[in-house]
């Protein structure tokens, strides 16, 4: 690895997750080895960041298409378990659907809750689990199927996570810049995977959606 990029990677909050396992500060996923986090790593780095296969099918969803009058209407539905929220499911389905929703496209929460003797591998189903670690960020764990919110979270926030259980991943760019020669990190602010501040759903995701998810026939 370059010098340059090592500096720009240790110092960059993002890629941390791998620094402390290869430095043996936390343990290791369950069943993971120092050349499976190895091979993560350079693969994170090495997408840069844009990698259509990068994209996680969420194995919950179903997408169907009907027509009401003359206009079509998308739905994408995916089953999530509200966890720690079960008490304000109401008020989260509404707030993240209200997120995704666009135009005559729409996403739609079903809250179930999971079957003790079931897993994510199994089932595909996302939690929510409130994090009360301090001065930590909201993040999804596509290992185990949590989406672990800090307080206090803010909507956007809490709509990008979903984009992870949706499926997607962040929109950062790592870029070399010839001229002060450094590696920086780049974002895209209208996007809301590059930005949760403020950052919107667009054409874009959606298009990636009904790609990613085909519509199925009743
Ligand atoms: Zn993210």
């Amino acid at each position: 690895m370059k010098p340059a990029l090592k500096d720009f990677v240790i110092g960059n909050p993002f890629y941390r997750w791998y620094f402390v396992r290869l430095n043996g500060e936390k343990s290791l996923p369950e069943g993971q080895t120092i050349a499976d986090v190895h091979k993560r790593f350079l693969k994170r780095i090495l997408l840069d960041d844009h990698d259509l296969n990068s994209f996680m099918i969420n194995k919950t969803v179903t997408h169907t298409r009907s027509t009401k009058d003359t206009q079509v209407e998308d739905v994408i539905q995916l089953k999530v378990e509200a966890g720690d929220f079960s008490s304000i499911n109401i008020e989260l389905k509404e707030m993240v659907e209200k997120f995704w929703n666009h135009g005559s496209k729409s996403v739609s929460i079903e809250w179930v809750e999971k079957e003790s003797s079931s897993s994510f591998e199994k089932d595909g189903i996302f939690s929510f689990l409130l994090n009360l670690e301090v001065g930590r960020r909201s993040w999804v764990n596509t290992g185990t199927g949590t989406v672990n919110l800090v307080q206090p979270t803010r909507i956007g926030s809490i709509a990008h996570e979903f984009g992870h259980v949706l499926g997607f991943v962040d929109n950062y760019h790592t870029t070399w810049n010839a001229q002060t020669c450094k590696y920086s990190f780049e974002s895209l602010p209208s996007d809301i995977m590059s930005e949760s501040f403020g950052g919107k759903v667009s054409d874009t995701h959606w298009k990636e959606l009904e790609e990613r998810y085909p519509v199925v026939t009743p």
